[in-house]
């Protein structure tokens, strides 16, 4: 996977939170401020412009340039915390022309460490934490398993699907859906929902380039 398949990722990434946006935005509405799709769909927009813009030789670098724009374009809980994911992300790729499935394993589970990390999160209370930990332990046990590519994709999505489920029964802990306290408990977290849109992303580039 080389800086044209993080690129591919990101694009694909900008037009599903962009088809979704609604979506996100209800699940928002629910137990937050019904802005998640709309932060979403700015950031990565914006992410679209500045990759255009930018000189990327390197996942990482494709990643850094997402990170940045994420951090300073989306306001909100989600903007500081996908900025850090992905910035830690591409911080773990280093500057490495390319990304086997075990390096991007690290890097996934170096975006889990930093948003857990950030948010103070850990898996239970009903946020983005709660796709992203089962879809990066699913694909690191595919990768020790040494799994096909497009089963380890398959893993790694089925776990984020579960596990955004599961925020369905959750009391929410942490962010703005925490101030709801029992009445968060019957909706899905919509950070937990647009993470597995982007693993769905990632998944999907993978598959048109026949991985
Ligand atoms: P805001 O809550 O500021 O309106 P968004 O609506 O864009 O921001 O994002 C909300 C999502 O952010 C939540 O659904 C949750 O998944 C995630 N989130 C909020 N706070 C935290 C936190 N402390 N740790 C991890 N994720 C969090
Ligand atoms: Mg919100």
């Amino acid at each position: 996977m080389d800086a044209g398949f993080f690129r591919a990722w990101v694009a694909e990434i900008a037009v599903v939170v962009e088809t979704q946006r609604d979506h996100l935005t209800q699940l928002d509405a629910a137990i937050g401020d019904a802005d998640h799709g709309t932060n979403l769909a700015r950031g990565f927009g914006a992410a679209q412009v500045a990759l255009a813009e930018a000189q990327t030789p390197t996942p990482g670098s494709v990643l850094m340039v997402t990170a940045t724009t994420l951090i300073s374009k989306v306001g909100g809980a989600s903007g500081p915390l996908y900025g850090t994911a992905f910035r830690r992300a591409a911080k773990a790729l280093g500057d490495k022309p390319e990304a086997d499935l075990a390096a991007l394993a690290e890097a996934l589970e170096a975006a889990l460490v930093g948003v857990m990390k950030l948010g103070a999160a850990r898996e239970g209370e009903k946020t983005m934490v709660d796709a992203l930990a089962p879809a990066v332990a699913a694909l690191n046990g595919a990768v020790a398993a040494g799994a096909a590519p497009a089963d380890a994709f398959a893993a790694l999505t089925d776990a984020a699907d579960a596990g955004a489920h599961n925020t369905i029964s959750m009391q929410a802990l942490k962010g703005r859906a925490s101030y709801l306290g029992p009445r968060s408990v019957g909706h899905e977290d919509p950070g937990a929902a647009s993470t597995a849109l982007m693993l769905h992303a990632l998944r999907d580039v993978a598959a048109a380039q026949s991985l």
